[in-house]
């Protein structure tokens, strides 16, 4: 899978992707990702890529041409119109489903605005989707796209180790996962639960499908609203079903 970042700032993701798990699927060539500085791209003799707003107000607006021409010298290498991306607080927010989907394109190109924002006629011309990370302002776009090819790598075959790691997290079907634990058996005082060294993986798996019900109920009571229970479950951690 290809992603490439459109940013003024492309050491910021360079530095950053290069570690752990997407640094070993890049290096494997399962992912590559390829920073484009837009001011490679300016006409502007003094390499200006954002100039001040039309109608006034505080703060600089990044210009249409830089931008057009970088998605340009991308677009060339594709065959078809790449999804492409603009972080925006203005978006609808990301979530694990379109992680899911959008693993299955082949190419992917991200926009990272800065101080105000982007021209809004460039964005008319590339922008395919525009995504938010949270409803809350940053400074650029470099970490919601980082975070963004972050959990869409991990839907990427071949990207984690264990293929399973990925198919019981949080948020399949709605359900937060149940809690965690590892050697010692006892640590602070605290033991892991007696079921989990029981041996019995029919206990095992009720007691982490009841965690996750109940954690579910706890921090997200949003989601437990739309999860995949049985009738039975409904009943007993007294949960009624928006869709009923
Ligand atoms: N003036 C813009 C507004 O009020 O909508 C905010 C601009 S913000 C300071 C600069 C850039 O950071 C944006 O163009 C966007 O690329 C990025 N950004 C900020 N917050 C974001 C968020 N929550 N999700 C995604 N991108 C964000």
């Amino acid at each position: 899978m290809n992603f490439y970042i459109l940013t003024l700032f492309p050491d910021m993701i360079t530095q950053a992707l290069n570690t752990s798990i997407i640094g070993r699927a890049k290096e494997k060539g399962i992912l590559k990702i390829t920073a484009v500085n837009i001011r490679d791209y300016t006409k502007d003799k003094h390499q200006k890529t954002d100039d001040y707003p039309y109608g006034g107000g505080a703060g600089m607006v990044m210009q249409a041409q830089p931008i057009y021409d970088a998605y340009q010298a991308v677009r060339a290498k594709m065959k078809k119109k790449p999804r492409t991306i603009y972080l925006t607080p203005q978006g609808p927010a990301f979530t694990q489903n379109m992680a899911k989907e959008l693993a299955g394109e082949e190419d992917l190109v991200f926009l990272c605005g800065h101080y105000e924002g982007v021209d809004e006629r460039v964005l008319e011309e590339i922008v395919t989707d525009s995504v938010s990370i949270g409803d809350y302002v940053l400074t650029g776009g470099e970490l919601p796209a980082m975070v963004m090819i972050d959990a869409v790598s991990r839907m990427v075959p071949g990207v984690l180790a264990n293929e399973d790691s990925a198919a019981w997290e949080s948020f399949e079907g709605n359900l937060l996962e149940y809690p965690q634990y590892s050697r010692p058996y006892e640590w602070n005082g605290k033991k892991v639960p007696d079921v989990l060294l029981s041996g019995d993986h029919f206990k095992i798996e009720q007691w982490r499908r009841e965690q996750s019900i109940l954690r579910t109920k706890q921090y997200r009571p949003d989601l437990l609203k739309k999860a995949d229970l049985t009738i039975r479950e409904k009943a007993v951690y007294h949960v009624y079903d928006e869709r009923n």
